[in-house]
């Protein structure tokens, strides 16, 4: 624990004199691992979670990438999924039981809420959505069976935080877990776990990865708390990381650290150049002065990354769609965290044959600021405004 970020990222689990002193790790592209003899395998039978029997459970390049995040995120272990959805549905699903009731920030992640509203209910789990933004209105939503607090701070849209120390203090009050999805900061620029968050997921497509190339997630958390989501969601769902994609996410974590510094400084130039802006009516960026929970953002993040939002000042469909047809330099996609700078037009959501348009206002541009030069990102987005 406590190992220099550039340790971590650079030589943390990589036990080289095994690999023939390789600099880089080997892809350990195996389903199995044999014994060599019958004690051996027996004893090791006795603790999958301890020993290489089947990639499934353990694997020695995945096992590399383990050890890194887990000290990214100051946590004892951790676990990669093949997707960020899959690890937050198994972390969720490894703290409740039929009779059970989530407490969950409104309009989490798309599929985080498909999950709690659209899957647990079919297995008896109740929930309630809240405003994380008030920790009264969670602490009013607390029942007697409730086990768990579905925490997203900030989110990524409209970027509310929730007051991560006083949700782990009343969850713990309570007997209550608490989960967050921490993808929008990494954990360059936020340890949850420092503030008393039980179990921390990521979204690992984004910055972990960060050249838009593999899909994974992770589960940071206590030994306590991995091990039953090893034995139980891990092993049983079988939604592993191939070896392959470990040694490409271990490849993208080397330059975790100056692709977040970047990120971070390119967004807010750009931040700062559109709320000066005249066709700009609003920016939502969490690092910004004018942003409502500013002060609370400082005092738990340490960086707010390439990610945020804004309002045009487009008086119409057809404004707002001239707009980003002359947008350029950034691509038209979901998604974020990788080298490309991206915007999701909210107005593609409406006029779509046979479906009602999006309760978002056409106005809003959801922006990422990938790796380029933040000065001929801004060039294009000056011509784009220009045409309002
Ligand atoms: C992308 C994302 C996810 C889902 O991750 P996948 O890797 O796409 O499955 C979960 N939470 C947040 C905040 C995300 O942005």
């Amino acid at each position: 624990m406590n190992r220099h970020l550039s340790d971590i990222l650079i030589h943390l689990g990589e036990d080289r004199e095994n690999y023939y002193n390789a600099v880089s790790p080997p892809v350990m592209q195996t389903s199995n691992f044999a014994f060599p003899d019958l004690a051996t395998f027996r004893a090791a039978f006795a603790d999958e979670a301890g020993n290489h029997i089947y990639t499934r459970g353990n694997n020695p390049t995945v096992a590399i990438l383990r050890k890194k995040l887990a000290a990214l995120e100051k946590t004892e272990d951790a676990l990669v999924f093949g997707s960020g959805s899959a690890a937050v549905a198994a972390a969720v699903l490894s703290q409740v039981k039929a009779g059970d009731h989530v407490i969950c920030v409104a309009n989490p992640y798309t599929w985080t809420k498909n999950l709690i509203a659209g899957f647990l209910a079919r297995f008896g789990v109740t929930h309630t959505y809240v405003d994380g933004r008030n920790t009264e209105e969670i602490a009013a939503a607390v029942q007697d069976n409730t086990t768990l607090l579905m925490l997203e701070s900030p989110n990524s849209l409209v970027f509310h935080l929730q007051d991560l120390r006083a949700c782990a203090d009343l969850a713990k009050a309570n007997g209550i877990t608490t989960i967050i999805d921490n993808s929008h900061c990494s954990p360059l620029f936020q340890n949850p776990a420092d503030l008393g968050i039980d179990i921390v997921v990521h979204s690992g497509t984004k910055y972990l990865n960060g050249h838009s190339d593999v899909v994974c997630g992770v589960v940071c958390a206590a030994k306590a708390n991995i091990e039953k989501i090893f034995y139980g969601e891990y092993m049983t769902l079988g939604a592993i990381i191939s070896p392959h994609n470990a040694a490409l996410i271990i490849r993208g974590l080397r330059t975790l650290e100056i692709r977040m510094q970047r990120h971070e400084e390119s967004a807010l130039y750009i931040a700062k150049k559109l709320e000066a802006h005249p066709k700009v009516t609003e920016v939502l960026h969490t690092g910004l002065d004018s942003f409502a929970q500013r002060d609370l953002a400082k005092s738990q993040m340490r960086g707010n990354g390439g990610l945020f939002s804004f309002h045009i000042d487009a008086k119409n469909i057809e404004q707002a769609e001239a707009f980003f047809h002359r947008l350029e330099r950034f691509l038209l996609a979901v998604s974020w965290g990788g080298h490309e700078s991206l915007v999701i037009p909210t107005v593609a959501f409406y006029n779509i044959p046979g479906m009602p348009d999006s309760p978002i206002p056409f106005t809003m541009v959801r922006m990422f600021v990938g790796l380029e030069d933040p000065a001929w990102l801004w060039e294009d987005i000056e011509n784009a405004l220009r045409g309002l």
